[in-house]
């Protein structure tokens, strides 16, 4: 528990200095044996210590040691946890570029090769509901299929990870998605990588010749 929560307040102070924060727009958990942890609704990033994190169990009791409300979004960390036994950490946030596409309720395609990072050809964009509703986790899920991001209709992104610091750095991946996608709009619709292609990038992604591995490390394929 200390470990996630550590990892959790570090990835909290990460997002926090990022270009991702907006406000107290937002929100971030880490799994734990008995539960999550969770941001607390409403605090600002910079002011969430070990202390403001809130702590809830799979049946949504919760514990704080400050007088904290758990993330209005609780129910969508809750379910993706209950539903996804890959995702440890899930980043929710409200981006600039992934949230214009998402007021478009545009999913983001394979314009380019790098959305394989989110596990397959396109990153989805769940449906509208209303912000901390059943709904709205219900679109999430369904949108992350197979996948460890999408974007959120008329609201944001949420990503998910094998560890806080790795949802944080997918968020950041698909925000610079969205931000080249928005600049390449400018010259029309982009042209779209063949599943051929983007099964090929997914393939090299998945055999361990990703990124964060050294060229001596390359597998062969
Ligand atoms: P909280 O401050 O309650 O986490 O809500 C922020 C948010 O992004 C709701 O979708
Ligand atoms: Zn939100």
């Amino acid at each position: 528990m200390e470990q996630v929560q550590t990892e959790l307040v570090e990835t909290i102070t990460a997002f926090a200095q990022s270009d991702l924060a907006s406000g107290t727009s937002g929100n971030l958990s880490a799994r734990t044996d008995d539960g999550m942890l969770i941001t607390p609704s409403s605090v600002a990033y910079q002011d969430i210590g070990q202390a403001d994190l809130v702590s809830m169990s799979p049946d949504a009791r919760w514990a704080t040691t400050r007088n904290r409300r758990p993330s209005s979004e609780w129910r969508l960390h809750l379910d993706i946890y209950a539903h996804r036994p890959d995702a440890h950490a899930v980043v929710h946030c409200h981006p600039r570029f992934a949230t214009a596409l998402a007021v478009h309720s545009r999913e983001i395609g394979p314009f380019h090769y790098m959305v394989a990072v989110a596990g397959g050809a396109n990153i989805r964009c769940a449906g509208y509901a209303t912000f901390g509703s059943q709904e709205l986790s219900d679109n999430v899920l369904a949108a992350l299929e197979d996948r460890r991001a999408c974007l959120m209709a008329h609201h944001g992104l949420v990503t998910v990870g094998d560890s806080p610091a790795a949802a944080l750095a997918l968020a950041i991946e698909v925000e610079a998605l969205a931000a080249h996608l928005l600049t390449a709009l400018a010259l029309g619709e982009p042209p779209l990588l063949s599943d051929g292609q983007m099964n090929d990038v997914l393939n090299k992604m998945q055999s361990g010749a990703g990124y964060g591995s050294s060229p001596g490390e390359e597998a062969s394929t």
